[in-house]
C-alpha cells in the first residue's frame, strides 16, 4: 500500500512517522510518501491532509496543481484523513472565518466547520476521547482545534467531545479536529489505512 501525506505545509513528519508506525504495527507492507506534485498523488492508496494552516494549505493545493485531483480522488472513493486544518479543508461549509480570509475548501464531507472554534483561552489542551469502533479511549490533541459543528447527507459524527462533534466520517472520509500524529497510538492512521 501506498500512503500520501500532502506535504504542502504542517505536520508533515509526524504524519509520515506515525504512519510507518501504524504499517508496521498492522503487519502490512507499505511506502509512505510526501506529495507535493501530481504524479505522486496519483500513486497513492490513501492520502493524509495535515494540520497546520487551512488557508496556507489550500492555496498551496491551487499553486501546485494538486488541488483538483484530491477532490476527484476523494470524490472516486480514495481514502482520506484530514486532521485539524486537514479537517477544515475537507467540510463543504467553513464558517465566517473561512469566507473571510477566502478559504477554499476541497468541499468533500457534508459537514460545516467552526476554526479555531476554542478560542484563545484554550488554544491547546489534550483529553481522553470516547471514538466509534475504538475499545479504549485516545489521546485526543487539540491545538487550535476546529470544532465540527454540522454534519447532513451522508456524514456521521464517530466522536463527540464535552457535547461537541471532533470526529466524522463520510464513506472512507475520516475528519479529525484533533492530531493523532502528535501522539504515540497509531489507531486512527490504522483505522484510515484499513479502508484501502
Ligand atoms: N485553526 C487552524 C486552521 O484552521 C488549524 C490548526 C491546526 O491545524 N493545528 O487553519
Amino acid at each position: 500500500m501506498r500512503v500520501g501525506v500532502i506535504s504542502v505545509q504542517g505536520a508533515v513528519p509526524e504524519h509520515i512517522r506515525m504512519s510507518e508506525a501504524a504499517l508496521r504495527a498492522m503487519g502490512r507492507k507499505g511506502e509512505v510518501i510526501a506529495v507535493r506534485r501530481l504524479d505522486d498523488l496519483r500513486a497513492v492508496d490513501c492520502l493524509i491532509v495535515p494540520g497546520g494552516e487551512s488557508t496556507t494549505i489550500s492555496k498551496l493545493l491551487r499553486k501546485l496543481g494538486l488541488f483538483d485531483e484530491v477532490v476527484r480522488m476523494g470524490n472516486e472513493g480514495t481514502p482520506m484523513m484530514g486532521t485539524c486544518a486537514g479537517c477544515v479543508l475537507l467540510a463543504k461549509e467553513g464558517g465566517e472565518q473561512a469566507e473571510r480570509t477566502g478559504t477554499e475548501l476541497l468541499s468533500l464531507m457534508d459537514m460545516a466547520v467552526d476554526r479555531n472554534a476554542f478560542g484563545r483561552q484554550r488554544e491547546s489542551f489534550e483529553a481522553p476521547l470516547h471514538i466509534e469502533g475504538l475499545d479504549l479511549p485516545f489521546p485526543g490533541v487539540f491545538i487550535r482545534a476546529p470544532l465540527i459543528t454540522r454534519v447532513w447527507g451522508g456524514c456521521r459524527v464517530v466522536c463527540v467531545h464535552q457535547g461537541e462533534a471532533v470526529m466524522a466520517r463520510q464513506g472512507s472520509l475520516l475528519a479529525l479536529s484533533f492530531h493523532p500524529e502528535l501522539t504515540e497510538d497509531p489507531r486512527l492512521h490504522q483505522m484510515l489505512f484499513e479502508l484501502v
